[in-house]
């Protein structure tokens, strides 16, 4: 029953997006992949994605995302 308290920060190390993500005490494992996802996705600009992870109480800036995208990141 305790398996849930497993962070997943160990794929995300260093990474100041799924950092933040993962430092949130609701996420879960899926919701790194979400994270991920939205990363991908080029309908996200990385302006409205900070704000969209923000209103979720996720501390991003959208200098991180931009950085992510340009796999100038160590989570690739
Ligand atoms: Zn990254």
């Amino acid at each position: 029953m305790l398996e849930d308290l497993q962070r997943p920060l160990d794929e995300v190390q260093g990474c100041k997006v799924l950092e933040r993500v993962a430092e949130h005490p609701d996420t879960t494992e899926k919701d790194i992949e979400l994270a991920r996802q939205y990363l991908d996705d080029p309908n996200w600009g990385a302006y409205s994605l900070a704000n969209a992870f923000r209103r979720k109480g996720i501390n991003v800036h959208k200098d991180s995302i931009t950085r992510h995208r340009e796999k100038r990141c160590p989570c690739w």
